[in-house]
């Protein structure tokens, strides 16, 4: 019996991740002993058969996980929408005995896709009569089945929190509005930047939150007044008056004013030059946004999408009705793809009716919290207290190793502090300047242009506080009469936190409220799934990796990259999987000697089948005898001269650089949830002590009471460790399956 056949194609606007979602889609079909065609140019593909349908093998995706676009090619057809054209698709597909078809697109593909499913046996009936496909044959095929990856750099797509693309794409805006901060504010002028959005604002919105931009119009939520102008200029006079030196208006292309009228960005740019008395300058970001690599994010996503696509195909849950993968707070989720593509609609049917609220509404909790965010940041002003208002005091710090993101979080910090009439302390140092009174009044221009800044401008230190240190931290408490203490950091922020806590009894002036912020490259804090500057030190590791691929397409090398993260391997197990390495050594499962034998073989293995290039990804803490030098030496003498061995120890490196848009976002609405806490907590003098996260798409604060409960405390990492089980995937498609 042959093999069951599917094929996989690429259609609509082309997303960076839809190459890894290919890769991905391909690996695990043949792993699972599938057949898999490759068909080209999308539907246009599929109608002219032939050359444009092709088998891939598990080396024809090899080496693209880091390439923009898509090498299957994107093409948008006009007879696809003929039931002519579906036709010679059905006939075409059943040349190849192909009944399954896995669809990377966005919400048009997907819905062309669904007819197609549902019309497959009037159209086969059709296909007899006319001599194109044998009855044999249609009737080893009665059914088609279908399952949809949405690949879109909009994030238009109900059914997903994030589309393959998106991060990539919002990764060029950020860059692109920092460039253009720069130079504004060296020249004191205005821009109004246009971004990519027909009816979804998310890019143009998550890029003004990322980048501290002071306006944005969006589709989803229009200005609610005619005179929306006015409110524009009032804002930005007064962010000058504050001292800012430019002026960002980030508009969508598709926003409107309330009556669905569209606003250009010529009609912004006339009513700043009109009023604001400086010259105000228009970029349209364009097509620079669809390009580039794609992120660590967009290749990991559409890694496990490709991967959730065949299993779903397995599972014969879309043989019933077709399923779109999607993600959901943090995981891999199946929706039923009519529900998403009806919902997507939907959304774009209430803008059109001006339903903005519903609208609004339906583009899920991420983008609503955003949008408060956004505004709560955008209203926070240097102005006084109001009258009787009780003023708490608030100390910020950053602690443990810098981390991408710290800055972002205590600007938010701050100015949402100062903002609801409280005063806020910048304490720098971390806990070595507590203890050293190194304590500073923060006014709002303090943190003007820290959005966009990594490292961290308070200054950290490792220092977990104890012995004469915490009379002294307890007096600078005293002495400035906090209320509260806002810790953004990693381990020893944790560290230093609990020791306080502990320390009650013995302190009292320890019982003001504190809130820990996760923040730091490593991931390995407990009640949390993602830390902020995770995201941006995977992306350095992931640009780095390219970088060392590239330089070996000549030689037989195998390269062993160490990366950090102590004894928690989440940036070895995510960069593994960005980069498409063969193997991922992580500290929570060892390594033996047995394993590296059997890893050595597969590489020999490789190596003898004509591979060029292999890539070991290691955590710094693995295995202390094993080391990065001992697998080095070991690859390299036992390999037989097959071929040579490079270790890369990537370093520092990786906790530098700006931090990315997506830890941008998580720093300020952490930021502005652990104040609002802070606030409420000490205005009602709790006194509690905890730790923000997020888990599963949800925001939470646990009890320092319960710090020992969760994590090990040996190894400096949490008992749970939800990404653990992706481990399983990066194995599936790294090693050779029996066929392809
Ligand atoms: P993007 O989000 O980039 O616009 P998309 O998948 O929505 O991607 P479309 O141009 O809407 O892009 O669709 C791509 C292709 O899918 C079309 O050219 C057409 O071949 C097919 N298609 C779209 N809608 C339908 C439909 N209703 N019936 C049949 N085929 C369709």
């Amino acid at each position: 019996m042959t093999a069951k056949r599917i094929g996989v194609f690429t259609s609509g606007g082309d997303a960076s991740g839809m190459n890894g979602a290919l890769r991905a889609v391909v690996r695990t079909a043949l792993d699972r002993g599938l057949d898999v065609f490759g068909i080209y140019e999308g539907y246009r593909g599929l109608i002219e058969g032939g050359e444009m349908i092709r088998p891939l093998t598990w080396d024809s995706v090899g080496g693209i996980i880091q390439r923009g676009g898509t090498i299957i090619g994107s093409a948008r057809s006009q007879e696809f929408r003929t039931r002519e054209g579906r036709l010679k698709a059905a006939a075409n597909m059943l040349t190849y005995e192909i009944d399954s078809l896995v669809v990377i697109g966005g919400d048009g593909s997907l819905t062309g896709a669904d007819l197609f499913r549902s019309e497959w046996a009037g159209l086969l009936a059709d296909a007899v009569a006319q001599g194109l496909v044998s009855e044999a044959v249609a009737a080893r095929h009665p059914k088609l089945t279908v399952v949809g990856l949405v690949g879109s750099i909009d994030n238009d797509a109900a059914g997903t929190d994030m589309t393959i693309g998106c991060d990539t794409a919002l990764h060029r805006v950020t860059e692109a509005i920092d460039a253009i901060s720069s130079t504004a504010s060296s020249h004191q002028r205005t821009f109004v930047v246009e971004v990519m959005g027909r009816h979804c604002g998310y890019l143009p919105l998550m890029g003004a939150i990322a980048t501290g931009a002071d306006w944005v119009l969006i589709p989803e939520a229009p200005p609610d007044t005619d005179d929306w102008g006015e409110k524009m200029l009032e804002t930005l006079r007064a962010g000058r008056n504050a001292g800012r030196r430019d002026s960002i208006v980030v508009i969508a292309e598709g926003a409107t004013d309330r009556h669905g009228k569209p606003i250009e960005t010529e009609d912004v740019k006339t009513i700043l030059e009109g009023h604001l008395g400086e010259a105000v300058r228009v970029t349209v970001l364009g097509h620079v946004q669809r390009g580039g690599a794609p992120t660590a994010f967009d290749r990991n996503l559409g890694t496990l999408m490709g991967h959730a696509a065949i299993e779903t195909l397995l599972s014969g849950e879309a043989d019933v009705a077709s399923q779109v993968v999607g993600i959901r707070g943090n995981r891999i989720v199946r929706v039923p793809l009519t529900e998403c593509v009806a919902q997507t609609r939907e959304i774009n049917r209430l803008l059109e009716a001006r339903e903005f609220d519903r609208a609004l509404a339906l583009r899920g909790t991420a983008f609503n919290d955003a949008w408060r965010t956004f505004n709560t940041l955008l209203k926070a002003l240097p102005r006084p207290p109001q009258a009787g208002q009780r003023r708490l005091r608030l100390g910020v710090l950053t602690a443990g190793a810098p981390a991408p993101g710290m800055n972002t979080a205590v600007r938010a910090a701050v100015r949402l502090t100062i903002d609801q009439g409280h005063i806020v302390y910048g304490i720098r140092g971390g806990f070595r300047g507590f203890a050293d009174d190194d304590l500073h009044d923060m006014d709002w221009m303090s943190v003007n242009g820290w959005a966009p800044m990594g490292g961290s401008e308070l200054g950290t230190s490792r220092d977990v506080p104890a012995g004469p240190d915490l009379y002294a931290i307890a007096r600078a408490i005293e002495q400035h009469a906090l209320d509260g203490l806002l810790v953004i950091g990693g381990w020893e922020a944790y560290q230093s936190v609990h020791r306080l806590w502990e320390e009650r009894r013995n302190f009292p002036a320890f019982n003001l409220s504190m809130v820990c912020l996760p923040a730091t490259i490593d991931n390995n804090l407990p009640g949390t799934e993602i830390s902020v500057g995770a995201d941006t030190a995977l992306n350095n590791i992931v640009d780095v990796v390219d970088k060392i691929k590239q330089s070996a397409v000549a030689e037989r090398r195998c390269y062993v990259v160490e990366v950090m993260g102590r004894r928690c391997g989440y940036l070895a197990l995510m960069s593994g999987l960005a980069t498409g390495s063969e193997r991922v050594y992580i500290h929570e499962e060892g390594v033996t000697l047995a394993t590296l034998q059997q890893d050595l073989r597969l590489l020999i293995d490789g190596f003898q089948r004509g591979k060029r290039l292999g890539l070991m990804v290691r955590n710094e803490n693995a295995n202390d005898v094993y080391d990065t030098r001992f697998m080095c030496a070991l690859f390299e003498e036992e390999g037989g001269g097959l071929f040579d061995v490079r270790q890369s120890i990537l370093g520092h490196l990786q906790q530098g650089g700006d931090p990315s848009p997506f830890d941008r976002i998580q720093a300020t609405k952490l930021a502005r949830l652990s104040v609002q806490h802070l606030v409420t907590d000490a205005l009602t003098e709790s006194g509690s002590a905890s730790f923000i996260g997020v888990v599963q798409g949800k925001v939470q604060f646990s009890a320092f009471e319960d710090f020992t409960r969760l994590v090990d405390l040996e190894n400096r990492r949490p008992r749970q460790q939800w990404w653990l089980e992706l481990r399983r995937i990066n194995d599936a498609l790294a090693r050779p399956a029996a066929k392809g």
